[in-house]
């Protein structure tokens, strides 16, 4: 008993305790019967009684004084924080910054030893790593995993190109991540409304000196929805101002936290918007998704919105101080509000005079070799040649280029898909047979963004014109064409030549607007189609898939409906959903092994071609 409270305060409840004892003993050994004997009792019970009281009184007191104590004591602490997004290419490139993933690294793991923390740094991500790349096209993002691993990366956040390969890949690939994804307000229907991907709703550190930090995860709905590998229905989002106004409270009131981060991946509005309206529980924002460096302090609560620019090319570095009554015991039903401050903040460019770390660009190299290996991997195959000569695919319609332009329509569900020859760089037959990833490298070299616009018809009418206009030179304008069909009469003048359009078999309407995939170089009105210009952006260059990528997840979805590939039970069934919609261009054979045979259609019927 005397353990409890303070030395002199121990002592005279002793002193108190032994007193009560002896009088008990005095009582019970006076007594001569058992009417004596419980009243002894009785007495000492009440005598009990009256101790624990004054015991309480004083327990109250202290904590009182402690209280008084923490109130007066206000404490700092400081974050050191190393922030990045938005990375694709691992290697370094010709002009300043130079950026690579190696250089990336050593400049972190040097600005974390750097400084003499007691605490090491945190190194937050804000999404968007596993494409696209040429190599991810070959490694369906495995390559970064152990790169971000070696940058120490404490917490991410996901960004739309992380499901590029499915939900499945994106799994499997976080299980080797040595640091957790956090994403708050997204929920899979499929896997019973859990977390999306099976992420983290919100992560607490606890450091070593008190501080407690919370970091949530917040993505817009704009590309959450329009994802090519997770279906729209399947997707329960909750709006991220809510999300946060629902966590930061929770984070506050149940797991004490001083300061609350969100990592987010949306366009910079959305990021203004989340400051401004919930200043008041989120204290910092990092964001991803866009690609340049920004800075802003929203009002009113003067919350910092950073985005680290890209590519390994850039990071911020920044010190966050946290002032309040750390000893003070938090109060669940109101907690108190710390302080923060945003004191030091540093860009730091990747450039050309760092020295690579080893172990990374070991990595990098590992990695260009691997690619250079795996070209002969096989990724499909195809019951007929596939004819990619560019006197062919730039003059007239070739079952490759249809191929490819009937992907990239369904790929990012539009009525019309344009793309320009130019695009397919192969000028070979690829042999009826097995298509490798050498193949593939070798048709679409380049990783091209696709943008989805919303065009009116006579636009779309122009775009083919332009398209034809240069037949019987060999342009790489000329059109690979999925989801609509037209007549070119080479006798007639150019942008005269286009008749009989029709979309989705139904005859072209000047006036309706169409739902249209074509490559952000053709939408900035390059190779002559300025008929795209000004046209309304309905999924931008960011959010679209990318080309290699479309064309190896539909010869990955044949694999998996041929039994050679096994999905997990959890995310299957949003990858089959996409997958039957691959059906309807993938052929059976006898034994129910499925492949391609792409035809021509007669989409592009030529008149007077010489
Ligand atoms: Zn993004």
């Amino acid at each position: 008993m005397g353990s409890r409270g303070g030395e002199d305060v121990g002592a005279e409840a002793a002193a108190q305790l032994r007193d009560l004892q002896l009088r008990v003993v005095a009582g019970v050994a006076a007594a001569e019967n058992a009417a004596d004997l419980e009243l002894a009792l009785r007495e000492g019970l009440k005598h009990l009684q009256g101790l624990r009281e004054r015991e309480g009184e004083r327990e109250r007191e202290r904590a009182s004084l402690l209280r008084a104590k923490g109130h007066e004591a206000e404490e700092t602490k400081e974050v050191h924080i190393l922030h990045f997004n938005d990375v694709y290419n691992i290697a370094a490139r010709e002009q300043e910054p130079v950026g690579g993933a190696a250089r990336f690294v050593a400049r972190v793991l040097e600005l974390r030893e750097k400084e003499d923390d007691s605490e090491a740094p945190l190194v937050l991500f804000s999404g968007d790593c596993l494409n696209p790349s040429m190599l991810s096209t070959t490694t369906r993002g495995a390559h970064m995993v152990p790169i971000l691993n070696n940058a120490c990366v404490s917490a991410a956040c996901f960004g739309n190109h992380d499901f590029d390969f499915g939900i499945d890949q994106l799994t499997r690939l976080m299980a080797n991540c040595e640091f957790p994804w956090i994403t708050s307000n997204v929920r899979y229907r499929p896997d019973g409304g859990n977390l999306l991907a099976g992420a983290e709703e919100f992560l607490v550190i606890e450091r070593a000196d008190g501080l407690r930090i919370g970091i949530i995860g917040l993505v817009e709905y704009a590309w959450m929805a329009t994802l090519s590998t997770i279906e729209e229905e399947d997707i329960e989002y909750e709006d991220f101002v809510e999300c946060a106004r629902r966590l930061g409270p929770r984070l506050r009131s149940q797991h004490r936290v001083h300061l609350v981060i969100a990592l987010t991946h949306m366009r910079l509005p959305n990021d203004e918007r989340l400051a401004h309206e919930a200043g008041d529980v989120v204290d910092l924002v990092l964001g991803g998704h866009d690609h340049d460096y920004e800075v802003r302090c929203v009002e009113p609560h003067k919350v910092w919105v950073i985005k680290s620019g890209t590519d390994f090319r850039e990071l911020t570095e920044m010190r966050v101080r946290v002032t309040g009554r750390f000893a003070l015991e938090s109060d669940a039903a109101n907690p108190e509000r710390f302080r923060v401050e945003v004191v030091m903040r540093t860009r730091h460019e990747i450039n050309n005079t760092i020295v690579p770390h080893e172990r990374t660009q070991e990595l990098v190299e590992m990695f260009n070799e691997k690619v250079a290996q795996d070209m002969n991997q096989v990724i499909g195959e195809s019951a007929v040649p596939l004819d990619g000569i560019f006197a062919h695919i730039r003059t007239r319609e070739t079952n490759l280029s249809n191929f490819v332009a009937d992907i990239m329509r369904v790929g990012t569900r539009s009525e019309v898909a344009i793309l320009n020859a130019g695009t397919l760089r192969l000028d070979a037959i690829v042999e009826a047979g097995t298509i490798t990833l050498g193949d593939l490298r070798g048709i679409l070299p380049m990783v091209d963004g696709l943008v989805v616009l919303e065009v009116p018809g006579s636009r779309l009418l122009e775009a083919l014109e332009n398209g034809v206009s240069k037949v019987p030179a060999t342009e790489g304008r000329f059109p690979c064409v999925a989801g609509v069909s037209f007549t070119a009469d080479y006798a007639l003048e150019p942008m005269h030549r286009v008749s009989n359009v029709s979309v989705g078999g139904e005859p072209l309407e000047k006036d309706r607007l169409y739902r249209v995939c074509t490559k952000l170089y053709l939408a900035n009105g390059k190779d002559g189609y300025s008929a795209f210009q000004d046209c309304k952006v309905l999924v931008d260059d960011e959010c679209c898939p990318v080309l290699p990528t479309l064309v190896r997840n539909h010869f990955a979805a044949l694999d998996v409906l041929n039994g050679f590939n096994c999905l997990s039970r959890r995310y299957g069934h949003t990858f089959m959903k996409a997958v039957h919609k691959l059906e309807t261009f993938a052929k059976k054979k006898k034994t129910g092994a499925l492949y391609v045979e792409p035809v021509v259609d007669g989409r592009i019927t030529a008149v007077n071609l010489t």
